[in-house]
């Protein structure tokens, strides 16, 4: 048995234990920052397989690191583990029935995650013993991805500082290498203070909080003309100002995402936004209180890593399926077209500068680090991101069988980058030039906004 053949047989031969990991983390979903159980259980698993465990990395209860070897190059694998809000649902269901009434669950499968990033940090970690080569694996038990921007609080405090490459991947519909980046994202809260009263007796006492947040949302929905076209603004009430209509609310709240190509650009826009605040506490006579609560960035992909991942993928090869896992995958296809409920094939590699539509604090660490991230099959075609349809399907044996591709893809990643380190130089001179390209946000030293 060759050393790749080693290092893919070694992730089958622990497939029992992490399916088990994976199965526990669905089974007691955790939402942003409480993944207590979650992060208890990989680092402890981590632990018995010898990797050297930080608890509380940047400050963060759920967060921890787990690092293997002595000397560069170092190789970081994120994992993920947080579930949302409201998406309890029974496994392998294809209707809906809660598996704990108003409960979380994992509906964007990083149950499968974080288990199949460290059946990655744990092939390496065999391989280096084997081979008795020079090298590092860092595996990063990332909190709240979802919502709270955990890696955004891990590369402020010099969580990545050292690494040379990172890796990660994501449960999907399809099988592929991120060659693609993300959209930005910044998120700010906008909260007004006005002074309550009696809304017939007495209004002009009154100051409403809520008048606030809708002349923001209007001069919002203004700027909105006077932005480039990709930018994405959307709104939320956090705090609509009490439920009834005889009171001046005195408080209320709003939630904003700003996205677009370039954090910097989505952070001059979400400046411009806290004029439009500034304007409508003007016109109401209430107190404003404005913050940028994240920066997520965008997603540079880098190709000199996406280029190994891939090969590394055909090498692997898409996950196989059976004839029934196909045909428990065919109730919750919702694409149409050819082909399986399951896919079986690899997209091509093809870059592009055209942003996908979604976001990632996996950007803020590609602004640090050459970072490359895949995709395997774990859901039928169409499933959507963040639904029931999703939580019934990451327990099952296709979502399985997904995760341990992946971890296959990112370990021979991995092994690959050990064997050629010139290979990493190559992808740190590429970020270099793509960071040249990027302006950065103002302001991004001040972390009181
Ligand atoms: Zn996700």
């Amino acid at each position: 048995m060759d050393q790749v053949e080693r290092l893919l047989a070694g992730i089958q031969a622990h497939s029992k234990e992490y399916i088990a990991i994976s199965d526990g983390i669905w089974d007691r979903p955790e939402v942003a920052f409480c993944e207590k159980y979650a992060s208890e259980t990989l680092a402890l698993y981590l632990r018995g397989q010898g990797f050297r465990i930080r608890e509380g990395a940047g400050g963060l209860a759920t967060a921890f690191t787990a690092t293997y070897g002595a000397g560069g190059p170092v190789i970081g694998i994120l994992g993920e583990y947080d579930a949302l809000p409201g998406l309890s649902q029974a496994a392998g269901l294809s209707y809906r029935r809660e598996a704990e009434p108003g409960g979380p669950g994992h509906g964007c499968g990083h149950n499968l995650l974080g288990t199949g990033a460290a059946a990655a940090a744990v092939a390496l970690k065999e391989y280096l013993e084997q081979a008795g080569v020079s090298g590092t694996v860092r595996f990063y038990g990332c909190p709240a991805e979802e919502s709270g921007c955990g890696k955004e609080r891990l590369a402020q405090a010099g969580e990545f500082d050292g690494l040379d490459v990172c890796l990660t991947w994501h449960p999907g519909d399809e099988n592929h290498v991120v060659c693609r980046p993300y959209l930005a994202n910044v998120i700010l809260t906008a909260r007004f203070r006005g002074r309550a009263s009696h809304a017939a007796a007495a209004p002009e006492l009154g100051r409403s909080a809520l008048d606030a947040c809708e002349l923001m949302n209007v001069g919002a929905n203004y700027l909105r003309e006077h932005v480039p076209p990709e930018v994405k603004l959307h709104y939320a009430y956090t705090d609509c100002g009490g439920y009834s209509p005889n009171t001046v609310p005195e408080t209320s709240g709003l939630l904003y995402y700003v996205r677009s190509q370039r954090v910097a650009e989505a952070a001059a826009i979400a400046e411009r936004l806290r004029k439009v605040a500034r304007g409508a506490a003007l016109m109401t006579e209430t107190r404003l209180s404005f913050r940028i609560e994240h920066r997520m960035y965008d997603y540079i992909p880098n190709h000199t890593l996406g280029q190994i991942m891939d090969q590394a993928y055909r090498q692997v090869g898409a996950p196989r399926f059976t004839p029934s896992d196909q045909e428990s995958a065919a109730v919750f296809r919702q694409a149409g077209g050819e082909g399986l409920a399951l896919s079986e094939r690899i997209l091509p590699y093809q870059p592009s500068r055209e942003c996908a539509m979604v976001s990632s604090d996996v950007g803020n660490v590609s602004y640090l680090v050459p970072t490359a991230q895949l995709y395997t099959c774990c859901y039928a075609r169409g499933t959507p991101y963040h639904s029931w349809q999703l939580v019934a399907q990451a327990k099952g044996p296709a979502a399985h069988k997904g995760m341990l591709t992946a971890a296959q893809v990112l370990a021979l990643t991995g092994l690959r980058l050990l064997e050629e380190p010139q290979r990493i130089s190559e992808a740190k001179q590429e970020l270099a030039a793509a960071l040249e390209a990027r302006p950065m946000p103002a302001g991004t030293q001040d972390p009181g906004n």
